[in-house]
C-alpha cells in the first residue's frame, strides 16, 4: 500500500446466524471498493432460520433448505469456521478456536457482536440427560428420527411399560419455539402412524407443561387461550402455572403431584444471551446482553456493535411507557437491527451518523401443524387456522435469505402437498457406524 493511503478497515463479524449473515450480506453489497473487509466467525458453516426448524423436524421442510451456507452467500467476505472464545476491545482482538482446536489471534478495527442466545437450563434433576433442545438443525433432524423411531420401537415392543414410556412426549416450556415444535411434531407422528397396525392414536400421549398462566407470550391472551383449546381438542394434555421438579431416568414428577414416564423430552423453556460475552470486556446488562445504545453502538466504545438475541437495544416504541425497555430476542428485531446496522457502521466508517433503531411490534405468527396457524398481526388482525397457517408459511418465506432458499423451501412445500408427509425415520445418522463394526467383527 502506498505512503499516506488509507488502510482498508478490518471489520469482524462475531456469528453467522441472522444478524451476523443479513449484516454480512448488507455490508457486502454497500461497501466500496478497499473501504474494508469483513470476516465473519462462527462455529457453524451455515445460517440457521430458526423459524423452519419446526417445519424441518415434521418433514415438511427438507432440513439442508432451513440453513443457508455462508460461503456460498458471502462471497465477498472472509469466513472463519471456528468459535471466539475471548474479545478484547480495548486491543481490539479476538480469539478464535478452529473445530481442530487450533487458536488464533484476529485483529480488527470494528467489531460486530451478533453471538444469539443459548437455550437456559434449570438445575432440575435429571434435565441435562434426559432433555434436548430445540435451537439447532441438528437437533430438528435428531428429533424427527427419534420421534419417528420411538413408534417403530413401540410397534416392536410386548412390555405395556415401556410402550406407554416410548409413546409419551414431554415438552416443557409454551414460548412459539415448544408450542410449534409440539405441534409440529405430534401432527407428525399423528399423519405416521396410519402406517403401524398396532399404533393408534390415543396410545400416544403429548404433554405441554409451562410455568406461568398462559401459553404464546408473543400472541395476545385472547390467542393463548384459542391455541390451548386447538392443541387439547387435538389430546394433547396443557399444564399452566405447573413446573417440572424431576425428571430422573425418564420419570417425570410435576409440581402438581402428576407423574408419569416419558422417553423425549424436549426443553424450550427459554434463551439466555450467550455466555462467551462473560469473557469480553464490552459492558453487558442485567441479563447478560451487550449494553447498546438505541443506534445499535455498544455502550460507551467507539468502534463496537452489537444486535439481536446476544444486544439490549433500547425499545423506543415503548420508551414512554417504560424507559428501561428493552427489545426482546425475535427474528422480528434481528432481521430488521441488521438492516440498520448495515447503514450505521457504513456510515461511521465515512465520518457521518448514524440513526436510531426503531421497530414497532409488528404481531406474530405461528404453525400449529400443517393447515393449522394462530396469527396476531398488529394486535388488530387475529387469524386462527389454515388462513393463519397460510401467513405463517408466506411470512416466514418471505424472510428467509436467499432466492436460492426460498425456492427449495416453496418445491420442498409442492412435494409434500402432492406426495404427502415423507415418514422415514433415518435413524442410522445417530449411530453411522454401527453396522461397520458390526461388519468387522463377524
Ligand atoms: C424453534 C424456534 C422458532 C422461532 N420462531 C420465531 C418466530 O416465529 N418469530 C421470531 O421473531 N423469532 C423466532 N425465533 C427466534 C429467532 O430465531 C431468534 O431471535 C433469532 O435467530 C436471533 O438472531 P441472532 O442473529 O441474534 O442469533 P442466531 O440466529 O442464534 O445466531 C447466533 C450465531 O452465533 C453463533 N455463535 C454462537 N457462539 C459463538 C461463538 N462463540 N463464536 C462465534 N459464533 C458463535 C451461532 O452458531 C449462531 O450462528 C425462533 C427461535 C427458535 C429456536
Amino acid at each position: 500500500m502506498a505512503k499516506g493511503k488509507k488502510q482498508p478497515k478490518r471489520i469482524l463479524i462475531v456469528g453467522g446466524g441472522y444478524v451476523g449473515l443479513y449484516t454480512a450480506l448488507g455490508l457486502q453489497r454497500k461497501l466500496r471498493s478497499l473501504e474494508a473487509s469483513v470476516t465473519v466467525v462462527d462455529p457453524q458453516p451455515h445460517m440457521t432460520y430458526q423459524p423452519f426448524l419446526p417445519e424441518a423436524a415434521a418433514g415438511s421442510i427438507e432440513p439442508r433448505h432451513v440453513v443457508v451456507p455462508l460461503r456460498k452467500v458471502l462471497r465477498r467476505c472472509h469466513v472463519l469456521t471456528g468459535r471466539v472464545t475471548k474479545i478484547e476491545h480495548a486491543n481490539k482482538t479476538a480469539t478464535v478456536e478452529s473445530i481442530d482446536g487450533h487458536v488464533q489471534q484476529i485483529s480488527y478495527d470494528v467489531l460486530i457482536s451478533a453471538l444469539g442466545s443459548i437455550s437456559r437450563l434449570l438445575p432440575i434433576p435429571g434435565l441435562a440427560e434426559q432433555g434436548i433442545g430445540f435451537k439447532t438443525v441438528g437437533e430438528a433432524i435428531y428429533l424427527r428420527n427419534h420421534v419417528l423411531s420411538r413408534l417403530d420401537l413401540a410397534a416392536s415392543t410386548d412390555d405395556p411399560e415401556l410402550r406407554r414410556k416410548l409413546l409419551t412426549f414431554l415438552v416443557i416450556g409454551g414460548g412459539y419455539a415448544g408450542v410449534e415444535a409440539l405441534a409440529e411434531l405430534e401432527d407428525m407422528a399423528r399423519y405416521a402412524i396410519r402406517y403401524y397396525d398396532n399404533i393408534s392414536a390415543k396410545d400416544m400421549r403429548w404433554v405441554l407443561v409451562e410455568a406461568t398462566g398462559r401459553i404464546m407470550p408473543e400472541v395476545s391472551a385472547k390467542m393463548g387461550v384459542y391455541t390451548v383449546k386447538v392443541l387439547e381438542k387435538r389430546g394433547i394434555e396443557v399444564f399452566l402455572d405447573t413446573r417440572v421438579k424431576t425428571l430422573e431416568n425418564g420419570h417425570i414428577v410435576l409440581d402438581d403431584g402428576t407423574e408419569f414416564d416419558a422417553d423425549t423430552v424436549i426443553w424450550t423453556a427459554g434463551v439466555k444471551a450467550n455466555p462467551m460475552l462473560q469473557q469480553t470486556d464490552l459492558p453487558l446488562d442485567e441479563r447478560g446482553r451487550v449494553r447498546c445504545t438505541a443506534d445499535l453502538q455498544v455502550a460507551g466504545l467507539s468502534d463496537a456493535w452489537a444486535a439481536g438475541d446476544n444486544a439490549g437495544v433500547p425499545d423506543l416504541s415503548r420508551i414512554k411507557e417504560d424507559p428501561t425497555a428493552t427489545c426482546s430476542p425475535s427474528a422480528q428485531h434481528a432481521v430488521r437491527q441488521a438492516k440498520r446496522l448495515v447503514p450505521n457502521v457504513l456510515a461511521s466508517i465515512r465520518g457521518k451518523k448514524p440513526k436510531p433503531y426503531f421497530h414497532k411490534y409488528a404481531g406474530s405468527v405461528a404453525s400449529l401443524g400443517l393447515y393449522k396457524g394462530v396469527s396476531d398481526v398488529l394486535g388488530v388482525i387475529r387469524l386462527k387456522g389454515f388462513l393463519a397457517w397460510l401467513l405463517h408459511r408466506g411470512y416466514h418465506l418471505s424472510r428467509m435469505p436467499t432466492f436460492n432458499r426460498k425456492v427449495r423451501i416453496m418445491f420442498d412445500w409442492l412435494g409434500a402437498f402432492v406426495f404427502r408427509r415423507e415418514v422415514i425415520s433415518m435413524g442410522q445418522i445417530q449411530d453411522p457406524k454401527t453396522e461397520f463394526a458390526r461388519a468387522a467383527k463377524s
